[in-house]
């Protein structure tokens, strides 16, 4: 084996995919809900980005910051339309865009601490390893950035009693996703943002996952009335081509000038040509309240068909971000659905993560639903015997 061994690999090799199936090397077709997790935003090979990325192609692959390069600042348009944001830096990862937010956040604030909370995701580089708030993905590695305070998710009276003048700024993730699909409440996000207005604390929303229209908005932030300074992007923006974004207000401008930071390949011509064909598919109005349709009718449906099952303790999320709470590990589960044609992936222990494409038809949605509710129930009756 060549490969260090970092991942856990499922027994499966996917040769090829269109739209929400994939088809694996001895033939056989899946049903993909995990969308290489939220990256497939649009399914696979969507025609549209794969006609942009094709011209570009044709034309120049790599031309590095130091040149002019028209698409890149179309794509930074497209994101900060319909938005109060204003700049955009591109990156490769969710993990770089995050490091760029609070590499930005120190310098702007020229303060250092950071809060962030228990059981959230923001990456695997130093910074954003550090800014994740669970022990399991920061073993071994020694001293961390100490800077970072996390506090309980979802925990109001503790946001509320934020005291601290060397605060640069609050990270969160509108939806824990990497956590366990746990939704912040309202009141939670509220009082997050409230607490930044009132004390200059600058307000990073992490949406790495739930953006890109997987919510059913743009971004997931847009489901309250908060404002963020800044506001994270990857997985989903390049439908599979590897990109990530770092949006933030004019404000954050200065501190960011020439030489501050900087990606050998963020924001290329073949990336920033998979941003654009996607983002103006995704941020078009009527896909996303599609979204927002498909993703009620799928939890209404998974609620109805489990909601009977003693395993099953909740399902929950919003537009197609959702997670199956169980009773019992979910390890299996997510073998037995594969086996029977469904692609799902883990959200913690016992959590059973369903992302499919954001433009997948009512009738795979129906699909998945009788493949889910199939082995859930026989999984219960196992339990129970
Ligand atoms: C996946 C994820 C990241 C890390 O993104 P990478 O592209 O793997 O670096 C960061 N934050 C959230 C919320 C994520 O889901």
């Amino acid at each position: 084996m060549s490969l260090f061994p970092t991942y856990n690999r499922f027994p499966l090799t996917i040769v090829s995919g269109s739209g929400t199936t994939v088809t694996d090397d001895e033939g056989n077709d899946y049903l993909d809900f995990v969308s290489g997790i939220a990256v497939c935003n649009l399914g696979h090979r969507p025609p549209e980005v794969q006609a942009a990325i094709q011209e570009q192609l044709d034309q120049v692959w790599h031309v590095s910051n130091l040149y002019q390069i028209p698409l890149q600042e179309e794509a930074a348009n497209k994101l900060i339309e319909g938005n109060d944001l204003d700049h955009v830096f591109f990156c490769n990862s969710g993990a770089e865009a995050n490091e760029a937010a609070i590499k930005l956040a120190r310098k702007h604030t020229g303060k250092e601490k950071i809060i962030t909370f228990k059981q959230s995701f923001h990456g695997r580089t130093f910074a954003t390893m550090s800014a994740t708030g669970q022990e399991k993905i920061q073993q071994g590695f020694g001293t961390l950035l100490p800077t970072f305070e996390y506090l309980p998710y979802n925990d109001v009276e503790a946001v509320e009693q934020i005291d601290d003048d060397e605060v640069a700024a609050i990270m969160v993730e509108v939806i824990q996703g990497e956590g366990g699909v746990v939704p912040g409440t309202a009141a939670f996000l509220n009082a997050i943002q409230k607490k930044c207005k009132e004390t200059g604390i600058l307000m990073v929303i992490d949406e790495v996952q739930t953006g890109m229209g997987r919510t059913g908005t743009a971004f997931a932030y847009e489901h309250y009335s908060l404002d963020p300074d800044i506001v994270t992007s990857a997985k989903g923006l390049g439908s599979g081509f590897p990109v990530g974004a770092m949006i933030g207000k004019a404000k954050l401008k200065e501190a960011f000038s020439a030489g501050a930071h900087g990606s050998t390949f963020g924001g290329n011509p073949l990336a920033s040509a998979a941003v654009n064909a996607t983002v103006e598919t995704i941020f078009a109005p009527a896909f996303l309240e599609e979204v927002q349709r498909k993703g009620e009718l799928f939890k209404e449906k998974l609620q109805e068909s489990l909601g009977q099952l003693n395993i099953v303790k909740e399902v929950r999320g919003q537009g197609l971000m959702l997670g199956i709470q169980l009773e019992v590990e979910a390890i299996q589960v997510i073998h037995t659905l594969r086996e029977k044609g469904l692609l799902a992936v883990l959200a913690g222990p016992k959590v059973v993560r369903l992302l499919p494409p954001l433009n997948v038809s009512e009738e795979e949605l129906d699909k998945a639903v009788q493949i889910i509710s199939t082995v859930l129930q026989q999984q219960d009756h196992l339990q129970s015997v």
